[in-house]
């Protein structure tokens, strides 16, 4: 690293935004990826990015960074179907936005292709398929390493309008929740395993049974995707010189896996660093460790609750809605670190997070994936069993599966 170029392992989110920052500033950057291209990681999945862990709209806050929102295609909601535990569905809903829905992968019109675009206007040079060892890297922005929890969805195309709908269940979604995204004509169904399954197949099937049995959806599958969310605490994001962003340090939403902001912001504030303009790591304790410890502290509550406590959740979060008129601020309020989550702090560490040396020496307390319980062992229901018969006709006629449980 002898120059004064500046070298980024990973060009996903995290790394070129600080690789657009660093080059706007007149460095001479390099990024390195060994995958293909920017967003092969994904395949098409819609994601949302929030709009509730930090009081500026996210959109402005990219504006204000000198990062173009308008590089990439997104979606605004303000209202999503909340479906709790029992099959009630209820609108959590707001007067600004509350979330927008992004697309990953390598098309044009992809948020990670967004990216790149803007990365490559700035001057950088993007390396793709090449390993580049770690320690000649100032930023290590390599996305997760490993799994603490996987999402698994089926893409499809259907005839219902834009849509997103939330759902709490425990059976479905084990210790987690399922989503529906409708964009423009294509679907998606998700379900996010927050316990280790041996067949998420069975968890999907089931899940999209049940969107089946809510909404007109007429599903005409497309393809399987899906992904792992890599959730730890490191003792330090400054290791040997090099900056960490994004989930290669370990910076995850722990409650629902909302990752994208943290990735963005974190790879604009390690940028910053090096430019002397702030100080990484207090930036990083200063803006993001709270709203990650709070994230941690709800996911440590909703470990220990099955549906019935999905349901309280649910049911409060309506009655919060009720009572300020704003569905947003349940979770704004979710994510605010106040004295009843610091006290708790201890005891989530101590119970759900293990002491851990990574390979390149970092010392991180990490989330580990939870074992699968009891009550996770169910019968999949007549209309799961045939949807999973109708996936295999389609893979076999060359539709694509992106994840499978071996990728966890
Ligand atoms: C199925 C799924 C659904 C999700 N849904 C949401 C959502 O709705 N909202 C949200 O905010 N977040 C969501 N997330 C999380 C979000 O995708 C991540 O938190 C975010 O992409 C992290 O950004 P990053 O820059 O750390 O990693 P990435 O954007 O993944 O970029 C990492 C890059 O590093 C590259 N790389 C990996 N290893 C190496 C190496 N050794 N050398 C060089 N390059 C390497 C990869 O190819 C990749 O391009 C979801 C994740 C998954 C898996």
């Amino acid at each position: 690293m002898g120059d004064n170029s500046l070298h980024i392992l990973g060009a996903g989110l995290s790394g070129l935004a600080a690789a657009t920052i660093l080059a706007n500033a007149g460095k001479e950057v390099h990024v390195y990826d060994i995958r293909k291209d920017s967003g092969s990681r994904f395949d098409g999945d819609f994601q949302g990015i929030e709009n509730w862990t930090s009081s500026p709209d996210f959109f402005d806050e990219m504006r204000s960074w000198g990062l173009n929102p308008e590089s990439f295609k997104s979606n605004d909601f303000s209202v999503v179907d909340l479906a709790h535990p029992d099959d009630v569905i209820t609108q959590p809903i707001t007067e600004s936005i509350a979330f927008r829905v992004v697309e990953r992968g390598t098309d044009e019109h992809c948020i990670d292709q967004g990216m790149k675009r803007m990365a490559l206007d700035a001057g950088v040079n993007i390396h793709y398929e090449i390993r580049k060892p770690p320690e000649e890297c100032n930023i290590i922005a390599a996305g997760p390493k490993e799994s603490s929890a996987v999402a698994f969805g089926e893409i499809f195309h259907t005839d219902h309008p834009n849509h997103v709908t939330l759902q709490l269940n425990d059976k479905l979604a084990p210790g987690a929740y399922s989503y529906l995204i409708i964009i423009d004509g294509i679907g998606l169904i998700c379900t996010c395993l927050w316990r280790q399954q041996k067949k998420s197949g069975k968890y999907l099937n089931e899940t999209i049974a049940w969107y089946e049995s809510k909404y007109e959806l007429n599903r005409r599958p497309i393809k399987r995707v899906g992904g792992k969310g890599d959730f730890s605490l490191p003792k330090k994001y400054i290791h040997e010189g090099r900056y960490y962003v994004g989930e290669a340090g370990g910076l995850q939403d722990f409650m629902w896996g909302f990752g994208m902001r943290y990735a963005i912001t974190s790879g604009v504030l390690a940028a910053k660093g090096i430019l002397g303009e702030c100080d990484y790591e207090i930036e990083i304790r200063r803006r993001l460790i709270p709203l990650v410890k709070s994230s941690a502290t709800n996911r440590f509550l909703l470990n220990r609750v099955g549906d019935r406590g999905f349901k309280l959740a649910a049911r409060y979060w309506m009655w919060d809605q009720k009572r300020k008129g704003d569905g947003l601020a349940f979770l704004r309020w979710l994510y605010s670190p106040g004295i009843f989550r610091k006290l708790l702090w201890p005891f989530v560490k101590f119970g759900m997070l293990r002491k851990k040396q990574l390979s390149d020496g970092r010392m991180v307390n990490r989330m580990p994936f939870r074992k699968a319980l009891k009550r996770d062992s169910w019968e999949p229901s007549a209309r799961g069993l045939e949807i999973g018969k109708q996936w295999d006709v389609v893979r076999k006629s060359g539709a694509k599966l992106s994840f499978k449980e071996s990728d966890a």
